[in-house]
């Protein structure tokens, strides 16, 4: 599926077609009339976003890596996924990448800014600036600099070291405030509380709109009750806020949402809530 806005084009790289999780794990405060008539784990997905502008390779979002050490988010441990071919096949090799940002640092977004290469973590993308947005890193680098020595902190302070850290050392990060306008037609905003600077990522072309969403939503039912927090929100209110924030936004222009852990779609008004509708295949 290649979405085209105007010169901009969008391609969704799966890294995880499934990826699933029991709904009260995800969701804490999850209902029964949440949950209707579904049954069994929810099925997500980790999805990326290489976007190409006529002089850019951008990529947005970078999964969460192979062979990552994560013993307490288990759900993150050890991945072993054709992620690379599957960019390949999109039409791209890592030193093609220019840009790499993730909307977040939680594992599953920033793991793949590094690969395993004879026993150190490297860059994936060599040639690439990583935007980071800096309270974002303030934040990782503080989790880390805690020495946590259990508990989610730790596989967040193992984030830090094997995934941000060599990019640092590298020299390929660049701290960003926000708004940041990465190429003509990508920007990136802030929609925190997810994390505390998660961003999105509006993307216009030829007088059409995209923007890739991240975390702000983590699965469609979420649009039934916006309030409905998932279990890694640092701040449940403001993100609440946050997925109001995008509902409009994307009504407002009609934009194709790309989240990072379901399928694109659209966004109606319904009363004073929201609806999603899902869009299957091509075209924006
Ligand atoms: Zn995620």
């Amino acid at each position: 599926m290649t979405i085209t806005l105007g010169q901009i084009r969008i391609d969704p790289v799966a890294e995880l077609d499934h990826w699933p999780f029991p709904p009260a794990e995800l969701f804490p405060a999850v209902t029964p009339e949440q949950l209707g008539d579904h049954r069994g784990d929810l099925d997500l997905s980790i999805t990326t976003y290489l976007v190409r502008t006529p002089d850019q390779t951008v990529l947005l979002d970078a999964g969460n890596g192979n062979a990552k050490e994560r013993p307490v988010l288990l759900a993150h441990h050890r991945f072993d996924t054709p992620y690379l071919d599957r960019l390949a096949a999109a039409g791209v090799v890592p030193e093609d990448v220019d840009v790499v940002v993730a909307t977040h640092l939680h594992p599953d977004h920033c793991g793949g800014f590094t690969q395993l290469a004879g026993g150190s973590w490297d860059p994936t993308f060599p040639r690439a600036r990583y935007l980071i947005a800096s309270d974002e890193y303030a934040w990782l680098q503080e989790v880390h600099a805690a020495a946590p020595e259990g508990g989610v902190a730790a596989d967040l302070a193992r984030t830090f070291e094997d995934s941000v850290l060599p990019v640092v050392e590298a020299g390929l990060v660049e701290l960003i405030d926000l708004p940041y306008e990465v190429a003509d037609g990508i920007t990136l905003r802030a929609l925190p509380g997810h994390t505390t600077a998660h961003l999105i990522a509006e993307l216009s072309g030829g007088g059409q709109h995209a923007v890739v969403s991240g975390d702000v939503l983590h699965h469609p039912f979420q649009f039934s009750d916006l309030t409905l927090a998932q279990g890694g929100d640092a701040d449940p209110a403001v993100a609440a806020e946050s997925r109001r924030t995008l509902c409009e936004l994307a009504v407002e222009r009609d934009a194709l949402v790309l989240p990072a852990h379901f399928g694109p779609g659209r966004i109606d008004r319904d009363g004073d809530g929201f609806r999603y509708r899902p869009v299957q295949s091509g075209g924006a």
